[in-house]
């Protein structure tokens, strides 16, 4: 076996590739950019090499530098994970050439699956099935629109050389074909740098399904059974099981066939996945069609560990070193139901657009990392780690492996229930709306669920307001009796502990809402009015999290303090509470020099006061809107505005100098 390979990767899947090689006692290089010096995958490693600046183009593609790594550190082979380098035949090329082993299959099977058009010749030769649809040479317009018209509509334009979902039309009929043909090249050129066209039929209610393959170099190969992916945005996937649901033996014994021929006629080594798309007729048969093949290790495949037992990054480390295959087709057994939901830094409620931010706090449920479990965390992000612009918005990956899919299903939720994360948009709430909708959960499946979906799916997170508003309080109380420390309720002075006396918050988020409350002598308790009278006590846990009974019913609630308040967790969701305390000044202020400064990047919506007005502590100075969310700044003390340093209407950076406020005394 290898005694040191270099994991030419970064994230999770860098991360994930060394827990296995350090299972099997070999050794890890990490290379890294400017961006990811304190990365987790760097330290995963036994030893790491910088190869350039943030930019993937000028540090993990450059494979001159990565090559001058290994060479460097003594790698025998090479990991390149998923991305970047994993479907580069130069680079496999390259690797051959200097004597490094290429942990993937061969170059030529690379290039072979690499053109969509070029591979469905290949496939139907081979007798896989494929999508009715011309993949042909001839791309003279006139030529197209004759086979889109024999197809019959609505066909999909896809770009040969495309991937990522990118350059894909549908045409619903003979009029439109020729303006969605020009606008697929131009995309495609723009994209991909090569304008050749397929053309195919568009399946109705598509489902994927894909198959994970296994070869190795004395010609044996296997199928580990299929991935449903069919839960997808943007063409990109969110959800992933195994088994599919509904597939029946018969099927699953016809695609793994299928997927076997498939990569049978290139010679296929090591890891890879034959995507099919499955057509779900109203009244008929589920039929299957190739799509691509992935020469790679998929970003899904902890799925097909859980449920065969096996780990996959083994046995491309068994193959890449020449081993045969550890075991024949029937000796494959799967067990169970698995899920994997994809964690990213991006706001659904926005067309899932990609966030960057810093993960202020990310409190993970019990689980296993990197290894079959019940519950199985792959991660290459830790608390305190920046989300950058420069790589993908996956912070992690959750893995729930049961006995069947309802119970893989109970597992998702509890687990994503645990998954707390504070500090840029993220889609945990989404996801669990998502197994826990209609259509998930009884297998109605096809790529466009979450569309169908959507009223449920983005609907407002709804929270019984006694628990946040207990939750907001019993954090607000800790705070001040300085158990939270460093908190910024803390930074306003002029509040005592005050014994019995009512006092009254204003809550702005999510609700606005007045509360009255008492915070009698004994610790640990207190009372507050909203529609009715509750009371409250609560118990320190580890860290953030509070035993909390409110009205006779005890939970754990986690309650992270930020900048504008406080982020309450509980077991249907969280919910990030705006409390403004007039006693106390305004959360999310800080008087800087007698200056007010914003507590985050927004646009003022409301200016309240103008030079020379008088105000007393608690009165609303402006309104800020930022992240569809609006922040009143209110005035810590009383004092007189001497400047106001921006317009109705502008947009301000968090921290910029909002107004100046000179105290009264
Ligand atoms: P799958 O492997 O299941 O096909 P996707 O197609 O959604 O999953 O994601 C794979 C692609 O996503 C890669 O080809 C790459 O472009 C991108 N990608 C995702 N995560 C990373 C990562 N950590 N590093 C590099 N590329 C990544
Ligand atoms: P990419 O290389 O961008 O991943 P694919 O050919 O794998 O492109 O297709 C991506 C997705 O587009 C599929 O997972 C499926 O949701 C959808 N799709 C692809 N081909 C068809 C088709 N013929 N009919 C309907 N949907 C399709
Ligand atoms: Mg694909």
């Amino acid at each position: 076996m290898f005694k040191k390979i270099l994991i030419a990767n970064r994230g999770e899947i860098a991360c994930r590739v060394a827990a296995t090689a350090r299972r099997m006692g070999i050794q890890t290089v990490a290379v890294y950019s400017d961006a990811d010096a304190q990365a987790p995958h760097v330290r995963a490693c036994d030893e790491a090499v910088h190869i350039g600046p943030a930019d993937p183009k000028d540090s993990y593609l450059q494979w001159e530098r990565i090559l001058a790594a290994a060479e460097k550190t003594g790698a025998q082979a090479i990991h390149p994970g998923y991305g970047f380098l994993s479907e580069n035949a130069a680079f496999a090329k390259a690797c051959e050439a200097v004597g490094v082993t290429f942990i993937g299959p061969s170059p030529a099977a690379i290039e072979a699956m690499g053109l969509k058009a070029q591979s469905k010749r290949l496939m139907a030769a081979a007798g896989v099935p494929l999508v009715p649809g011309y993949h042909g040479d001839n791309q003279d317009p006139g030529y197209l629109k004759s086979q889109a018209d024999a197809i019959g509509y609505p066909v999909l334009v896809k770009a040969s050389a495309g991937g990522g979902g990118k350059g894909m039309r549908i045409v619903s009929s003979s009029d439109a074909f020729l303006d969605a043909l020009q606008a697929c090249k131009r995309e495609a050129l723009n994209s991909f740098a090569n304008d050749d066209v397929l053309i195919e039929k568009y399946v109705q209610r598509p489902r994927h399904i894909e198959i994970q393959v296994f070869g190795d170099t004395q010609g044996n190969l296997v199928h580990l059974f299929e991935r449903d992916c069919s839960v997808q945005r943007r063409h990109q996937k969110v959800l992933e099981e195994s088994p599919a649901p509904g597939l029946t033996p018969e099927m699953r014994e016809a695609m793994g066939q299928a997927a076997l021929a498939a990569a049978r006629a290139v010679h296929y080594v090591g890891a890879g996945t034959v995507e099919f798309i499955v057509e779900q007729p109203a009244n008929g048969e589920m039929d299957f069609f190739f799509m691509e093949m992935n020469t790679r290790l998929q970003v899904e495949h902890p799925v097909t560990e859980a449920i065969t037992g096996i780990d996959l990054v083994e046995w491309q480390l068994c193959v890449a070193n020449g081993e045969s295959l550890p075991c024949d087709q029937s000796d494959i057994r799967m067990h169970g139901h698995a899920i994997e939901a994809r964690i990213c830094a991006e706001n659904p409620q926005q067309q899932f657009l990609p966030a960057t931010g810093t993960v202020m706090r990310l409190a993970l449920p019990a689980c296993a990392q990197f290894t079959v479990a019940p519950i199985r965390w792959d991660s290459g992000v830790t608390q305190g780690d920046r989300i950058s612009p420069h790589y993908d918005s996956m912070i992690a990956k959750l893995i729930v492996h049961g006995e069947t899919r309802s119970q893989a299903l109970a597992l998702m939720d509890q687990a994503l229930s645990e998954t707390h994360i504070v500090g840029l948009h993220h889609n945990v709430h989404f996801l669990r709306a998502l197994v826990n909708g209609p259509s998930f959960k009884t297998a109605d499946l096809d790529t466009s669920l979450i569309e169908r979906d959507a009223a449920h799916l983005f609907a407002a997170n709804r929270l019984p307001v006694h628990w946040w508003a207990a939750g907001a309080l019993v954090a607000l109380i800790a705070s001040e009796q300085s158990v939270v420390k460093g908190h910024p309720w803390l930074a306003a002075d002029g509040w005592q502990p005050m014994g019995g006396a009512t006092r009254h918050l204003h809550v702005t988020a999510p609700t606005d809402l007045q509360v009255a409350f008492w915070v009698p002598s004994e610790p640990g308790c207190l009372r507050f009015q909203l529609d009715a009278l509750h009371e409250v006590s609560w118990v320190p846990l580890a860290q953030d999290s509070w035993r909390i009974t409110v009205d006779g019913v005890q939970q754990t609630l986690r309650l992270v303090p930020c900048r504008s308040g406080v982020t309450v967790f509980m077991r249907e969701g969280s919910v990030d509470v705006t409390i403004q305390d007039p006693l106390n000044g305004a959360f999310g202020v800080d008087a800087v020099a007698g200056g007010l400064t914003a507590p985050m990047p927004g646009k003022v919506v409301a200016l309240r006061v103008a030079v020379g007005d008088r105000v007393a502590a608690g009165d609303v100075l402006a309104v800020m809107e930022a992240m569809k969310m609006e922040h009143t700044i209110l005035a810590p003390g009383a004092g007189v505005v001497t400047d106001v340093f921006f317009q109705l209407g502008e947009q301000v950076a968090e921290g910029d100098a909002l107004l100046q406020l000179e105290s009264e005394s």
